[in-house]
């Protein structure tokens, strides 16, 4: 196996194009070691972008959002005190992710390109309307909720990775949240992650977004579950109705963690809970 170290985006694209075998990227390496220490993987190539300056920063974009470089840790992002203002429910969805070790390492992108249906960070992401910038022969700008298209796959085409993540401007009287379930208090795969962004006017849910972790194929993003909230003031009403959205969206597994039944049950629940926090946040009482 070949181990490569570039320092600009262009040459990362070069070698993992021109790589006759199995290429990879490598960012923290918290799956994909843990993958090739089990023989999961037998790659020809890594291709580790922890060298690249540009995707080890976190930068303001001219709109106002942010861009958060491909290499940065979750630990580094959690120290951001301007992104943990705008985006909590990212930050805190992100710095879910394992333990103090694992924080120091792991990063957005490798929790979005490992493509488990159960990672902390995308449903928020998803929520809070995140774009993936990825690089490749072309530049392209996809959704992050268009990069996982099933267990372990992505939408990049070989020689692509991405460069960085880019949030949007947080508007004014908004708030977001993430919520996951675990059987234990911490180091766990959720059995159910849920992810609320929200605008009020006036005390009134202008816009919403609501994100599924866990419990379909892939991460998934529920509109019917945002249209139940929006014109409302999160009354009883709409947060059953949010609840139902969630559940009927539901396609989960049965597996040791949990059952279909309670996966579906659960969804609404902590989608519901999100919500609220996501409100509290956005200055609704
Ligand atoms: C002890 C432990 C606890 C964990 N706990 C959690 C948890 O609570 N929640 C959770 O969601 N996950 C958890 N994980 C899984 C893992 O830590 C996360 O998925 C993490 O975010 C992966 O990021 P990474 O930078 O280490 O990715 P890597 O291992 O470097 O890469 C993961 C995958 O993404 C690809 N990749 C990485 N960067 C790019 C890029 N820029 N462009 C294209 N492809 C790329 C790699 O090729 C690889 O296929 C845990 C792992 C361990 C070992």
């Amino acid at each position: 196996m070949r181990y490569e170290s570039p320092t600009t985006a262009k040459a990362a694209v070069d070698l993992l194009s021109k790589e006759k075998g199995k290429a990879y990227v490598l960012a923290g390496g918290t799956d994909l070691l843990v993958r090739l220490r089990m023989d999961m993987i037998e790659p020809d190539l890594m291709v580790d972008i922890k060298n690249i300056p540009a995707m080890n920063d976190i930068k303001k974009t001219p709109n106002g959002g942010f861009k958060i470089g491909a290499a940065v840790s979750g630990a580094k992002l959690g120290a951001n005190k301007a992104i943990s203002k705008a985006w909590p429910g990212v930050v805190e969805a992100t710095n879910l992710i394992g333990s103090d070790q694992i924080q120091g390492r792991c990063t957005m992108v490798g929790n979005l390109c490992n493509a488990s249906p159960a990672a902390d960070s995308v449903p928020a992401m998803i929520a809070a309307g995140a774009k993936a910038n990825i690089v490749g022969k072309k530049r392209r700008t996809v959704p992050v909720e268009d990069i996982v298209t099933g267990p372990g796959k992505t939408a990049l085409a070989k020689g692509e990775l991405i460069e960085a993540i880019t949030l949007p401007k947080k508007a004014p009287k908004s708030g977001d949240a993430y919520l996951r379930f675990i059987p234990r208090t911490e180091m766990d795969i959720a059995v159910v992650g849920a992810a609320v962004s929200l605008t009020l006017k006036k005390g009134v849910v202008e816009k919403a977004r609501v994100a599924l972790g866990a419990v379909a194929a892939t991460p998934l993003l529920v509109k019917e579950a945002a249209d139940a909230i929006i014109g409302t003031s999160l009354d009883d009403e709409a947060l059953e109705a949010l609840g139902a959205a969630c559940s009927a969206a539901c396609k989960p597994i049965d597996d040791k963690r949990g059952t279909v039944e309670y996966r579906v049950k659960v969804a609404g629940v902590l989608a519901q809970r999100a919500a609220k926090i996501a409100y509290e946040r956005a200055g609704g009482k």
